[in-house]
């Protein structure tokens, strides 16, 4: 199963998507960390994504579409994944349509009003060497700007500063409309209200998720017959 989590930078998916991972095993792709991760490597990708990112806008379709293609062919997905932000624009939709892996989607958009966004972003950190991800007042480290896990240092991500975020915001809104159009239209879409405890939005999320695999098994259960 190919699962698409849509919203706004800051309404969860990564939260939501770990959670899916954890009940599920199906790998989360983000290819916002790929990104990080390459800038952080100095790798050629990276120096050419860089700016981009700082910017707080979209690296081009072709660059995170073939990487999302060549992170899809790997063993961990053959049962399915989870992609958290991507598609971003209706080319992406259009070229990972062409990424035929046959996987059945389910399709979720992240519904979460704008103030909580901006507060949301602004007081999050992430730790320099894992990645685990704080929020400076809801769940803040144990050591102030120190991981609870490995004792890395937590900053904030430089397209975090509110500036940024507000470029970020404004790209989301010209961009989603027509993606969300589209999956309105083809199925298997489904929009959840982001704010409440991250458990909440997953409870959300996982009854539907059990409807669909659930529909999924009885149509497997016919073909079989
Ligand atoms: P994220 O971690 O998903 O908020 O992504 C951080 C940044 O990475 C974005 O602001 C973009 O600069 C870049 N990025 C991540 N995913 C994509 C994508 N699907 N298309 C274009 N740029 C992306």
């Amino acid at each position: 199963m190919r699962i698409i989590l849509l919203g706004p930078p800051g309404s969860g998916k990564g939260t939501q998507g770990e959670m899916i991972f954890k009940k599920y095993h199906l790998p989360r792709i983000s290819t916002g960390d790929i990104l990080r991760e390459a800038i952080k490597k100095g790798t050629p990708l990276g120096r050419q994504a860089e700016a981009e990112m700082k910017a707080g806008h979209l690296v081009s379709d072709e660059i995170v579409a073939s990487l999302v293609a060549e992170r899809i062919r790997q063993a961990d997905c053959a049962r399915g994944y989870v992609l958290d932000g991507f598609p971003r624009t209706i080319n992406q939709v259009k070229l990972l349509e062409r990424m035929a892996d046959c996987q059945k989607e389910v399709v979720f958009e992240i519904y979460v009003p704008e103030e909580i966004i901006i507060e949301r972003l602004s007081h999050r950190r992430i730790c320099s060497s894992c990645g685990a991800v704080y929020n400076i007042v809801t769940s803040p480290p144990q050591r102030p700007d120190l991981c609870d896990l490995c004792g890395g240092r937590l900053i904030q991500r430089d397209d975090d500063r509110p500036e940024v975020i507000r470029e970020r915001l404004r790209i989301y809104e010209a961009e989603i409309k027509e993606i969300l159009d589209y999956y309105r239209e083809k199925g298997n879409f489904y929009r959840v209200e982001g704010t409440g405890s991250a458990e909440e939005v997953f409870e959300k999320i996982e009854s539907h998720l059990a409807s669909e695999l659930e529909e999924r098994s009885v149509q497997k259960g016919m073909a079989e017959r």
